[in-house]
């Protein structure tokens, strides 16, 4: 058991990946930790090796959270536990490739996992962070999410609502000492790439992460105090200029139809 300041970190998508990155670095840190994903053996099998690793206390919840069913019980379980104090929101499908060849199922498993979960675990577990002031919760994205490609429609509107949706709950929470951090992945060497369509190999080599980089910069980026964190660009100004470009346009809006419409004004 950790000692009760740092409390318990629960991941979802902790089988593989970068959740399971997640949960190594954070155990090491002495997380105590809930594990979710679908994969009971994997979670169980990794629980037991960071137990004897960090001497944490592990526990997992096998849950597909594509069914509101098992996202209830996640939530269920995870608001009844005060000790959780850190929750990344990590778990996430991808199938890539034109929408017109795109089952309705993989369509809704992407809404269903990387948006819908989500948006219920943090608005489940933030009122009791906020409640006590004090709490982190980390939503994965993608640069995806604000770069559609032909073959990403789908999968890039659930990244581009993971951010949206992010970025709103830290305007929320800025009055307190709770923590909302937006981590947004370039190219990461994980299985997605092989369930997706899209082999890892099919892309350049340089332009690929190791999910322990990934997970590592994230990280690093927590501790920095960044809300919005991106591990692989180099240059951060960029994501700066978005975002003042971003509020540029809006505050650009009017109640006058653009001239170049040539609607009647007044
Ligand atoms: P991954 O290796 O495929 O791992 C995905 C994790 O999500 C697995 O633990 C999987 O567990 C879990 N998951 C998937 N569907 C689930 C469901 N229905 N219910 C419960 N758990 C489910 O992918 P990853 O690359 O580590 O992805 C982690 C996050 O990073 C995702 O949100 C992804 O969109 C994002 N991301 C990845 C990249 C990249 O290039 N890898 C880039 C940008 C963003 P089970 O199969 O056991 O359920």
């Amino acid at each position: 058991m950790n000692d009760k300041t740092i409390g318990t970190a629960v991941i979802t998508g902790a089988s593989a990946g970068l959740g399971k990155i997640y949960a190594d670095r954070l155990a090491k840190r002495g997380f105590d930790l809930v594990l979710v994903a679908r994969s009971h053996d994997k979670l169980e099998s990794l629980a037991s090796s960071l137990r004897k690793e960090y001497g944490v206390a592990v526990r997992t919840l096998t849950a597909d959270l594509s069914s509101d069913a098992d996202v209830s019980k996640v939530v269920a379980d995870i608001t009844a536990d005060d000790s959780v104090t850190l929750l990344v929101n990590n778990a996430g499908a991808s199938t890539l490739g034109s929408v017109f060849d795109l089952s309705a199922a993989k369509l809704e498993e992407m809404n269903r996992v990387n948006v819908t979960a989500l948006v219920r675990l943090s608005h489940a577990i933030l009122p009791k962070f906020k409640a006590r002031d004090n709490g982190t919760l980390v939503n994965i994205g993608s640069v995806l999410g604000f770069f559609t490609m032909p073959i990403s429609s789908v999968y890039s509107g659930t990244k581009g609502y993971v951010a949206g949706f992010t970025k709103g709950l830290q305007q929320e929470v800025a009055d307190s000492k709770v923590v909302v951090q937006l981590v947004l992945p370039s190219a990461t060497a994980t299985e997605i790439w092989e369930k997706s369509g899209v082999p890892v190999t099919a892309l350049d080599p340089a332009s690929v992460m190791t999910a322990e980089n990934c997970v590592d910069a994230a990280l690093a980026g927590l501790d920095l105090g960044e809300k919005v964190t991106l591990p692989s660009i180099e240059d951060a100004e960029l994501y700066a200029a978005f975002e003042a470009a971003a509020m540029a346009l809006f505050s650009a809006s009017s109640g006058t139809p653009a001239s170049r419409y040539g609607v009647t004004k007044g």
